[in-house]
């Protein structure tokens, strides 16, 4: 067992709820502790704090999993996914597909979850979770009787904490899931999907958008699986129009329209989504309902000025081809890009075309993705609904 001690004042984040002791806040490290041990965690006045997942080839050197002094690791694991387990059936009953465990924001530090029926698939990102993802495993299968499970990680956060970049099938097979949003059917093809396999962090949004396409023309700008046009043709949508510069992803929601029988007018473009909107300028095609859900533009703090710019040029773009009286929804995944920056974002595009932007919807992810308020790091997404006025 070794112990941490934290420098002067920084205990005060994690007294507050923060979930990670960075490697500059530790003074003195007592003992040898291997990577993923778990480890006691002090203030500077040897006064315990928490205990946590130590890992020194990581900026993040502890990930808190506990203030208690004392606990079985099966028993918290157990009782923190079924607790997660059971707001995700509280929030979406009717629902077997969602983000079941979402990292430090339900206590697993470095883990995330995702079910599709009764496959799970698992994100990985701290050497603590991953020597004891045995424990996971066993309680996915035996308390929620997982069939499938497997890790689909993404390459950049394993190196971030000295992971090997690898995947695993832990239980069965990677095999197609046909996975149902409450609404929309969409096929899970694990093997070239992103991510874990679908984007669950849209969900909420994609059905509040739906209520605004009724006998509309929508334009759904990086559509991936199709979600947002897809909610918005089972709304009675005019017509759909999904742009996506992926083939792969413009085939995926064309199948997924036919999987679902909607007959509503549609279109699927493959292209680049700018140069997509520029053709529309030309061409005078207008738009009553755009959604644009582009990636990350900002992958870390230094490309954050490009991104801005980026941002500000999408979303001048598709105010230009809106209707009169229409919506844009907008999104960004940069989690380095503040929701302040985002919205101003927002309203210069539309000082640019010398017209006002109103904002009449804020919103982050879907409820399954929740946040702890003493940790910003589990907030990214952001989505507005905004009308622009004359
Ligand atoms: N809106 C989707 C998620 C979008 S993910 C949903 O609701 O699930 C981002 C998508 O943008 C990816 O499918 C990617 O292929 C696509 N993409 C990335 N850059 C692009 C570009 N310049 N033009 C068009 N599509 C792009």
């Amino acid at each position: 067992m070794a112990d941490i001690i934290l420098r002067k004042n920084e205990d005060k984040r994690i007294k507050k709820g923060h979930l990670w002791v960075f490697s500059n806040e530790i003074s003195k490290v007592i003992g040898e502790p291997l990577n993923g041990d778990i480890v006691d965690v002090y203030d500077y006045q040897n006064n315990f704090i928490a205990k946590g997942f130590y890992n020194k080839h990581s900026l993040i050197s502890v990930r808190i999993i506990s203030k208690q002094k004392e606990f079985d690791l099966r028993e918290l694991f157990e009782q923190r996914i079924i607790s997660a387990y059971n707001f995700r059936k509280l929030i979406y009953p009717n629902r077997n597909s969602f983000r079941l465990v979402f990292s430090e924001s339900d206590l697993l530090p470095g883990l995330i979850i995702d079910k599709y029926n009764d496959t799970y698939v698992l994100q990985v990102y701290s050497v603590g979770m991953e020597r004891k993802i045995d424990i996971i495993i066993e309680i996915l299968d035996k308390k929620l009787k997982a069939q499938n499970i497997f890790s689909k990680n993404d390459e950049y956060f394993r190196q971030l904490e000295g992971l090997s970049v690898e995947d695993k099938i832990y239980k069965g097979e990677m095999r197609q899931e046909i996975i149902s949003d409450g609404e929309v059917n969409y096929k899970i093809d694990f093997k070239s999907a992103h991510k874990t396999g679908f984007y669950f962090d849209q969900c909420d949004n994609r059905l509040f958008v739906s209520k605004f396409c009724k006998d509309k023309d929508v334009l759904d700008c990086f559509c991936n699986a199709g979600g947002f046009g897809l909610n918005a043709a089972k709304q009675g949508a005019k017509s759909v129009t999904f742009v996506d510069s992926s083939k792969k992803e413009i085939e995926n929601a064309e199948f997924n329209f036919k999987l679902n029988n909607f007959s509503c007018k549609s279109k699927f473009v493959e292209a680049d989504v700018f140069d997509f909107l520029q053709n529309c300028l030309l061409t005078n095609e207008k738009y009553d309902v755009i959604i644009v859900d582009p990636p990350a533009f900002a992958k870390n703090k230094k490309s954050l000025p490009a991104a801005i710019k980026g941002y500000e040029k999408l979303n001048r773009l598709a105010m230009s081809v809106l209707n009169d009286n229409g919506i844009l929804f907008s999104s960004s995944c940069s989690y380095h890009l503040k929701e302040e920056v985002f919205i101003s974002i927002i309203n210069n595009a539309a000082n640019k075309l010398k017209k006002k932007a109103q904002l009449f919807y804020f919103n982050n992810a879907s409820l399954d993705h929740p946040f702890l308020p003493s940790m910003e790091e589990t907030v990214y997404l952001k989505f507005a609904g905004v009308r622009i006025l004359n």
